[in-house]
C-alpha cells in the first residue's frame, strides 16, 4: 500500500516533458496495475483470515497466499520503484525500504518456492521436496 501511495504521489510532483508524469497513459496504466493488484491481495488476506477464523484455512490455502501475496506485493513495489526513476533508488524515498521489507517476507516463513512446493504436494499428491531414500 505504501509503495503504491508513493508512487502515485510522485506521479503527481515528477514533471517530465513539461508535464506531471502522472498525465502519461503508460503510468496511469501502471498505477490502475498497482492498485487492481492490491486490491486483489487485500481481498486474498481477508478471506484467509476469515477461513482461519472458522477454523477452515488449511495449510495448503496459507501457503498459495503467502505466496501470491509476497510475489504481487514485491511486483507492486519493484513499479513503485521503476515509476520514481533514480530517485526510488534512494533511501529518503523510502520506496527501496519497502522493496527490501517485501524481499524479506517472500523469504521467511518458508520461500517463495518452497511455498509452491507445498501447493504443489496438495494438488498432486506428491511430495517434491522430501527425499526420496533408495531401496
Ligand atoms: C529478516 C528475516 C527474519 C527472519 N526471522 C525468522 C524467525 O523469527 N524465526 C525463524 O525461525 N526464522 C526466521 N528467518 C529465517 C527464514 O525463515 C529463512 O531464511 C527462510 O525460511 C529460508 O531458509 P534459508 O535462509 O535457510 O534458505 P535455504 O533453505 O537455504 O534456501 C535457499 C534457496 O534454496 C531454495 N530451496 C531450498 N530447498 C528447496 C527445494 N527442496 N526445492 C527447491 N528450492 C529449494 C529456497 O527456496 C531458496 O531459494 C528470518 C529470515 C529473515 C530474512
Amino acid at each position: 500500500m505504501a509503495g503504491f501511495e508513493l508512487a502515485a504521489q510522485y506521479a503527481l510532483e515528477r514533471e517530465q516533458f513539461g508535464s506531471p508524469i502522472a498525465s502519461f497513459q503508460l503510468v496511469q496504466e501502471k498505477l490502475a496495475t498497482m492498485l487492481a493488484e492490491l486490491t486483489q491481495i487485500q481481498l486474498l488476506t481477508t478471506r484467509m483470515a476469515e477461513l482461519q477464523e472458522q477454523d477452515q484455512l488449511t495449510q495448503a490455502m496459507a501457503s498459495l497466499v503467502k505466496m501470491t501475496t509476497a510475489r504481487t506485493a514485491l511486483a507492486i513495489c519493484r513499479q513503485a520503484r521503476d515509476m520514481m526513476g533514480g530517485n526510488g533508488l534512494l533511501l529518503e524515498h523510502h520506496v527501496a525500504r519497502h522493496l527490501t521489507d517485501m524481499e524479506v517476507v517472500s523469504t521467511y516463513e518458508g520461500t517463495d518456492s518452497i511455498q509452491a512446493l507445498i501447493v504443489g504436494r496438495d494438488i498432486t499428491g506428491i511430495s517434491a521436496f522430501t527425499r526420496k531414500t533408495g531401496g
